[in-house]
């Protein structure tokens, strides 16, 4: 294993060891996560977020400032989840 030290904190390792962290969040009922708006900085449930329903998937917008928090989108090349939108999520 490659290990880098960043400073004496933190260790810095590839995306591969945040596999189990990752799991447990990816898992969680998604709906109930609290998400902040990017455009306004208020924080909702992902379930109180506006849906707009689209051909390939959904585009979730901020009740307070319509602004688009997430999109989702299907397609052949695979599933997309675009979130630059959001600020964090908080499961
Ligand atoms: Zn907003």
């Amino acid at each position: 294993m490659d290990v880098m030290t960043a400073n004496d904190s933190e260790l810095v390792l590839d995306g591969n060891a945040a596999a189990g962290l990752l799991q447990e969040i990816f898992v969680l009922e998604v709906t109930s996560a609290q998400i902040q708006c990017e455009t306004c900085g208020s924080t909702d449930a992902i379930g109180a977020l506006r849906l707009h329903a689209v051909p390939m998937g959904a585009v979730l917008r901020c009740r307070h400032c319509d602004g688009i928090v997430m999109r989702a989108v299907n397609t052949r090349h695979g599933r997309w989840l675009e979130m630059t939108g959001a600020r964090r999520l908080r499961f």
